[in-house]
C-alpha cells in the first residue's frame, strides 16, 4: 500500500516530485553564463572556453604550394593532357621554407612538400611518377599531366577573416592546433568556476583510515572532485561535515562568500538527519527539490546570495548520475559553452522491462559491440548503492516514466565516458 503511494509519484512527504525534464529546465534556465575571462597561452588553453570568436588575419595556405614531394613543372600548351614520354629539364631544387626561382616553359624543379610552388609552374608530379636521368638535370614522365596536379591553393584552408573558431567552444586539442595555424598566440577564455564542496553524513570516514562499526568510507568525495576538475572548475572543498544544522549552515555560508557553486552530497533526504534543504531555506532560496527520476529522486538546486547551490544524493549512484545529468550541463552553461547539454545516441536494449514504473530510470548498462547495431546489457544489481554498476557499466540507458518493452527496444543511451570528462 505504502509502495503504492510512492510508485505514483508522491512519496511519504505527500509532495509531488518534479518531472525530470521540467527540473532540468529550471536548473539550465536559472545558469548565468561567468562574464569574467582571461588571456591564457595555447599551452595553458585545454579545454577553457573561448570568450570571444578567432577570426583569421591571414590565408592557411599562405602561398599555393607542393602537397608532394616530386616536381614542379612549367607544362607548355601542347603537353597538357598529352600521352606518352616528356622529358623536362630540372632547373631548379626548391625544400619546404625556400623559394624557387621562375620556371620557364617546359622546365622543371625539384620540390619537397609543403614548398611554395615557384612561379610559372602550372603542376607538380609526385616523385613515384618521374624518372630522373643519371645526371639528374632532366626527368621523364610517362602519363597524361593535368594542370594544378598536387598543388594546394593558397585559402585553401582558412581565407583572411573566416571565423575559425566560436566564441563558447571548449578547446580541443585540434581547435588549439587550429589558433596556432593562423598565428594567434594567445585566447581570451572564460575563468574557471570556483565550486565549494563539502560531504554530509555521521557516519564518514576519509579512504587510509580504520572503519569502525557503523561507518563508511566518503566515495563521494573522491568521484565528484575529479568529475569538477575534469568540467575545469577550481574545487574549494571544505571535507566532512556533520549532520546538524549548525555545521550545514556554517560550511554554506563560508563556502557562499566567494564561490560561484555550492554543491554538497547527502542529507538532502526527508529525514531528521537532513539538514541541507533546511540550511538552504534558513540561508538563501531553494528553487527545486526532489525529481521523479532513478537513481537520485533527492536533488535540491537554489542560491545563498550570489551562490548557486545543487545538493546531490547521498547514494554513491545517485551522486554520479545526477551530477552528471543535471550538474554537469549547468556547469557548463556557466562556464559558456555553447554546446552544454549531454547528447544521447540511440541503442538497443538486451533486456525486457516489464513493470512500469513512474520515476524516469537511467540504468547502468554495457555495451554489446558483437551485435549490429550495438545493444545494452542490463547490470543486475541496480541499487543507488551499488557503486560496481558504474564502473562496470559503459553507459546510461535512459528508461521513460511509465513504460513497459520488450527486448530489442531503441532507447536513449548517454556514453559515461562522455559524461565524465
Ligand atoms: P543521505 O542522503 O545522507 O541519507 O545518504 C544516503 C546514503 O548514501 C547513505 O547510505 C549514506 O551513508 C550514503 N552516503 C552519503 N554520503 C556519502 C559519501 N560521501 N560517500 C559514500 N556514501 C555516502
Ligand atoms: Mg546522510
Amino acid at each position: 500500500m505504502n509502495k503504492q503511494k510512492i510508485d505514483c509519484g508522491c512519496d511519504q512527504v505527500q509532495q509531488p516530485l518534479l518531472a525530470m525534464d521540467k527540473a532540468l529546465n529550471i536548473l539550465l534556465d536559472a545558469a548565468t553564463i561567468n562574464t569574467n575571462t582571461h588571456c591564457t597561452s595555447l599551452d595553458d588553453s585545454l579545454y577553457q572556453v573561448l570568450a570571444e570568436d578567432i577570426c583569421s588575419t591571414i590565408n592557411v595556405p599562405d602561398f599555393d604550394n607542393s602537397a608532394m614531394d616530386g616536381y614542379a613543372i612549367n607544362l607548355k600548351k601542347d603537353q597538357i593532357n598529352t600521352p606518352g614520354i616528356l622529358e623536362f629539364q630540372v632547373t631548379d631544387r626548391i625544400p619546404a621554407g625556400n623559394i624557387g626561382n621562375e620556371l620557364k616553359p617546359g622546365h622543371a624543379a625539384r620540390i619537397f612538400t609543403g614548398a611554395p610552388v615557384p612561379k610559372g609552374a602550372n603542376t607538380v608530379v609526385m616523385q613515384e611518377e618521374c624518372e630522373p636521368s643519371k645526371e639528374g638535370n632532366s626527368i621523364e614522365t610517362w602519363r597524361p599531366l593535368s594542370l594544378n596536379e598536387n598543388i594546394r591553393p593558397l585559402g585553401n584552408d582558412i581565407q583572411i577573416g573566416d571565423v575559425i573558431l566560436p566564441a563558447g567552444l571548449q578547446l580541443k586539442p585540434q581547435d588549439i592546433g587550429l589558433a596556432a595555424s593562423v598565428g594567434v598566440a594567445k585566447l581570451k577564455v572564460i575563468k574557471k568556476l570556483r565550486v565549494g564542496v563539502f560531504f554530509t553524513g555521521n557516519e564518514l570516514v576519509e579512504p587510509g583510515n580504520i572503519l569502525k562499526n557503523g561507518q563508511i568510507f566518503n566515495s563521494n568525495r573522491y568521484a565528484l572532485v575529479p568529475l569538477l576538475k575534469q568540467l575545469n572548475c577550481e574545487v574549494i572543498n571544505l571535507g566532512n561535515i556533520q549532520d546538524d544544522l549548525n555545521s550545514t549552515c556554517k560550511a554554506l555560508e563560508t563556502l557562499a562568500i566567494d564561490c560561484n557553486l555550492i554543491m554538497t552530497t547527502g542529507g538532502v533526504s526527508v529525514g531528521e538527519e537532513d539538514h541541507v534543504k533546511s540550511a538552504l531555506e534558513k540561508l538563501g532560496k531553494l528553487s527545486l527539490w526532489r525529481i521523479k527520476m532513478k537513481p537520485g529522486k533527492p536533488l535540491a538546486f537554489g542560491h545563498i546570495g550570489k551562490a548557486a547551490f545543487i545538493g546531490l544524493p547521498g547514494n554513491p549512484v545517485s551522486a554520479i548520475v545526477t551530477f552528471c545529468l543535471f550538474a554537469r550541463p549547468y556547469i557548463k552553461k556557466m562556464q559558456g559553452i555553447s554546446n552544454y547539454k549531454n547528447q544521447p545516441v540511440q541503442v538497443q536494449c538486451n533486456f525486457d522491462w516489464r513493470r512500469p514504473r513512474p520515476r524516469r530510470e537511467f540504468v547502468r548498462v554495457k555495451l554489446d559491440h558483437s551485435t549490429i547495431p550495438a545493444s545494452a546489457n542490463l547490470y543486475p544489481k541496480q541499487g543507488s548503492d551499488v557503486l560496481s554498476s558504474i564502473v562496470w557499466a559503459d553507459g546510461l540507458i535512459e528508461i521513460p516514466e511509465n513504460s513497459t518493452f520488450s527486448q530489442g527496444e531503441v532507447l536513449n543511451y548517454y556514453s559515461l565516458t562522455e559524461l565524465t570528462q
